[in-house]
Parts: C-alpha cells; sequence; structure tokens
C-alpha cells in the first residue's frame, strides 16, 4: 500500500470572510472547545490573533514539514467562490504559483458541482492560471450530485479525490478517463468526530486513525488517501498539527511509501494497458 497525501486550501485570510458566518461559527467553535476543556485558554487567544494578522493559511509552515518529510502531496485551491470559500483570483494565482516552485502538484477544489458550464469555467481558469495541462480536482466540503463525477471526466480532469470512502468504495476506479480515488482519511472526520468542534484527544485520535488505516489496509487497496487543510498547521490548533505530524511517521515508521496522485494515476494507466495488451 502507497500513501497520498493532500490539502484542502480553503481560506487564505480572514477577513476575505466578513460577508458570510465562517466568523461567528469559528468562535462559537473555540468557545465550546475551550468550556468542554478540548483545548486551553491559551489556545483560544492563540486562535483569535488571526483577526490582527488576518493571515489563515499555513501554506510555507505545511510545505516546509512536507519538502522536510519528502511527501509529494497536492495542494487544491479555489478558482472560484462560494459556499464559504471566498478568497480572490489573484490570491489563488499567488499560492497556486509559489506552490509550483516549492516543486507541488496543485489541483481545483472545486465550488461549482451541479453545474456543467461552471464545472468548464474552474478548468479553464486553473489551467491557465497554473500552466498546467494535467491536474486534479476534489470539490470543497466533498460535494457532489449523480451527475458530478461524470461532468468532472468530460471537462478532462485527470483524477478525482471527491468521493467519500465506504466499505464499498475503498479502491480506486474510472470514470471515464479519470481516475476516481476515493478519500479514506479526513482531519476533521478523525478529530471532530461525528460533532462540528474537536471533541478527540491526540490519543484518541491516533487510536482511531490506525483502526481505520487497518481496515483499509486489509481490502487490499495500492493507495490510502489523506487529506489535512493546511490551516491546522500551527500552534493553535496543536491536535490537528500533532495529529499530521504523527500519522505520517507513523505510516512512514510502517515503510509505507508515499506517492503523488499524478504518480498514482500514471501507474494505474501503466497497468491497464498492459493489461489490455
Ligand atoms: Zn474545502
Amino acid at each position: 500500500m502507497k500513501v497520498i497525501v493532500s490539502h484542502d486550501v480553503d481560506h487564505l485570510t480572514f477577513w476575505e470572510h466578513s460577508k458570510d458566518l465562517i466568523i461567528p461559527k469559528f468562535f462559537i467553535r473555540n468557545a465550546i472547545e475551550c468550556l468542554h476543556r478540548h483545548i486551553q485558554f491559551s489556545e483560544t487567544l492563540k486562535r483569535s490573533g488571526v483577526i490582527f494578522s488576518n493571515r489563515w493559511h499555513r501554506l510555507p509552515e505545511l510545505m516546509g514539514f512536507d519538502i522536510e518529510k519528502k511527501i509529494p502531496s497536492t495542494f487544491f485551491f479555489g478558482v472560484n467562490n462560494g459556499c464559504n470559500l471566498a478568497y480572490s483570483l489573484r490570491n489563488a494565482e499567488t499560492w497556486i504559483r509559489y506552490a509550483i516552485e516549492k516543486g507541488f502538484d496543485v489541483g481545483v477544489h472545486g465550488i461549482g458541482y451541479q453545474n456543467f458550464e461552471e464545472i468548464q469555467k474552474e478548468f479553464t481558469t486553473f489551467k491557465s492560471i497554473s500552466g498546467k495541462s494535467q491536474f486534479g480536482i476534489r470539490m470543497h466540503y466533498l460535494r457532489q450530485n449523480d451527475e458530478t463525477i461524470n461532468h468532472l471526466s468530460s471537462t478532462g480532469y485527470l483524477f478525482d479525490s471527491t468521493v467519500r470512502s465506504t466499505s464499498n468504495t475503498i479502491l480506486p476506479y474510472k470514470a471515464g478517463e479519470m481516475w476516481e480515488f476515493p478519500l479514506h482519511i479526513m482531519d476533521g472526520d478523525i478529530i471532530e468526530f461525528g460533532k462540528r468542534y474537536g471533541n478527540k484527544s491526540l490519543k484518541e485520535a491516533q487510536a482511531l486513525t490506525t483502526a481505520l488505516i487497518d481496515k483499509i489496509f486489509e481490502k487490499q487497496t495500492e493507495y490510502l488517501t489523506i487529506l489535512f487543510h493546511d490551516r491546522y498547521f500551527d500552534d493553535s490548533f496543536s491536535i490537528w498539527r500533532d495529529w499530521y505530524i504523527w500519522v505520517v511517521e507513523y505510516l512512514k515508521s510502517s515503510e509505507f511509501e508515499f506517492i503523488g496522485y499524478p504518480q498514482a494515476v500514471k501507474e494505474l494507466n501503466n497497468r491497464n494497458s498492459t493489461l489490455s495488451r
């Protein structure tokens, strides 16, 4: 089994959310976590620092870590606004170029999931900004309907990793010419386990994760997919950050190889062409 890591970039600045409900929800969530003693008051204060710093991403920090650990991760960026993704195309462009310069794979964090024209527009916008001809996508909040995956495939995406893994959906599969990689492990599913605020300690999160990895390993998938949101790679979200550092170390110590989505697509395509000869 090989491991594929990706990062959804949901925010770039704090004040890009001045017109939606993300800011009040953020403070409510922090207050609940503090009252439940999930985090210390000092951590709540650290989180509030964003009001002044206005930086709501941890892209350089996370990229630094991934480079150090030789993790060929993919960063998914939004090139459209909607459903609480509110950064400007100009800011997206700056960070897409930064990620490419650092040697990372980049893809689309999709907003339009219901409308074929909107899906095509995001594809074209990303293509011109990134200068890439082949790239993948993950929908923001994993949103999809019955047509989404077909639309992504007809648009020309190389791969998608929006479909949430279930006991029947674990292995990668082809949707037209596109590869679909079901998403196995997401940071929030573990740490916020069934709620909208953090409620698992690092130890509990580790136990849940190792159980999940064992379950997926048993199904003999060649690729395990993990999503970690960049903005949690910070002191003010210490359980989240420590969980990510731990899961990378844990998988490395179990001698699993880390691979990027594009490389996995190549492997799968090579195998398919060998089989069809
Ligand atoms: Zn998202």
